[in-house]
């Protein structure tokens, strides 16, 4: 296969599965890497513009009853009460951020009566625009109740397709009904969030065939990439951390294969990962973090406490890295969604 010919033909159009694989693994290397990020970046270009997103995240909204925890898993099992949900809105609102995402643990024997519920408080009570990231096997019904109420994207995270690399790393959890809740979600037209993450133990076979599986899925409107991060007291943590290199690598490839979804730095990347990104053809990252100030402690520490705002308001934390965020993506040449004139 030739590289010139594959890259030309992916400035048009998506690459076949077979050609796909070739420019991921190419991309391997970094000369071969930055004709393959040059081709991606054009294509994010020309279809979203050279705009770099931002949103916010509050959490945890639901509990997780996944036992036992995937393994590289700190997340609290304390949950957001309704008034801190609704507190940690107008914290939001005043942050300038348009999207928030709840995001929330998973119950493989729910069927989201309780995130139903949840929403509907929320949409009563703020304008911003609310996604949904809560891991339960919604029934139809509940799925076109939250189409009805207006929610922007509702999130199945399948984190790697691979089905023995799943079961090593999330024991207690289901690939299929996660499979089965993003095909729902698709079909019922909510525009569907779905992650990869880079690191667990996936093949670069394995990569392609997720994101041609995220290919048929119409709707998908939001690509989140996570890097494996080692937390202490995870059964994982002695495992290394996931190359920044590979994330952009799928990132590029994913641009590719599937156009015009969103594709954003997740877990275990942060603001120093914007420029790579960019390059690569990616748009977006989670700039604003609402959540229990015991929920994961260690998250954000390496940050630059200057440039970061961490601010405390009752049991809530609020991690604020929009302004630093929004600097590296304008340094790149890329503006920002949603902009702030106070930091210009
Ligand atoms: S489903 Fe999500 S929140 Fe629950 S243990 Fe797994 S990674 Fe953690």
């Amino acid at each position: 296969m030739n590289l010139d010919y594959v890259l030309d033909k992916s400035s048009e159009t998506s690459p076949s599965q077979e050609e796909a694989l070739f420019l991921f693994r190419k991309s391997r290397d970094v000369n071969e890497a930055s004709k393959i990020f040059a081709t991606a970046a054009q294509v994010r270009d020309r279809e979203l513009g050279r705009i770099f997103k931002l949103d916010g995240e509050i959490a945890p909204v639901t509990s997780c009853q996944i036992k036992p925890m995937c393994r590289y898993c700190t997340f609290s099992q304390e949950t957001l009460t309704p008034e801190e949900v609704l507190e940690g809105l107008k914290l939001a609102e005043k942050a300038g951020i348009g999207d928030i995402r709840l995001s929330g643990g998973s119950d493989l024997s729910s069927d989201g009566d309780e995130v139903i519920e949840l929403v509907r408080m929320v949409m009563a009570n703020t304008n911003l625009r609310v996604h949904v990231n809560i891991g339960p096997v919604y029934s139809q019904y509940n799925l076109e109740t939250l189409k009805l109420l207006g929610v922007i994207e509702v999130g199945s995270s399948l984190e790697t397709i691979n089905p023995s690399v799943f079961k090593q790393t999330k024991p207690g959890d289901s690939l299929v009904f996660r499979i089965e809740t993003a095909q729902a979600i698709n079909r019922t037209g909510l525009k569907l969030q779905s992650i990869i993450m880079v690191g667990l133990g996936s093949s670069d076979e394995d990569y392609i065939e997720h994101l041609f599986f995220l290919q048929q899925l119409k709707n998908l409107t939001h690509l989140p990439i996570s890097r494996f991060n080692p937390f202490k007291g995870t059964p994982m943590e002695s495992r290394r951390r996931a190359s920044p290199w590979e994330a952009a690598r799928l990132c590029a490839v994913a641009r590719l294969v599937l156009r015009t979804p969103d594709i954003r730095i997740a877990a275990g990347g942060g603001p120093d990962d914007i420029p790579l990104w960019l390059m690569a053809g990616g748009n977006r990252i989670t700039s604003l973090f609402i959540h229990h100030n015991k929920c994961e402690p260690e998250r954000f520490s390496g940050e630059n406490p200057l440039h970061i705002e961490r601010t405390f308001t009752n049991k809530l934390e609020v991690v604020d890295r929009s302004s630093i965020c929004r600097y590296f993506a304008e340094d790149a040449g890329f503006s920002v969604n949603p902009s702030n004139r106070a930091d210009q």
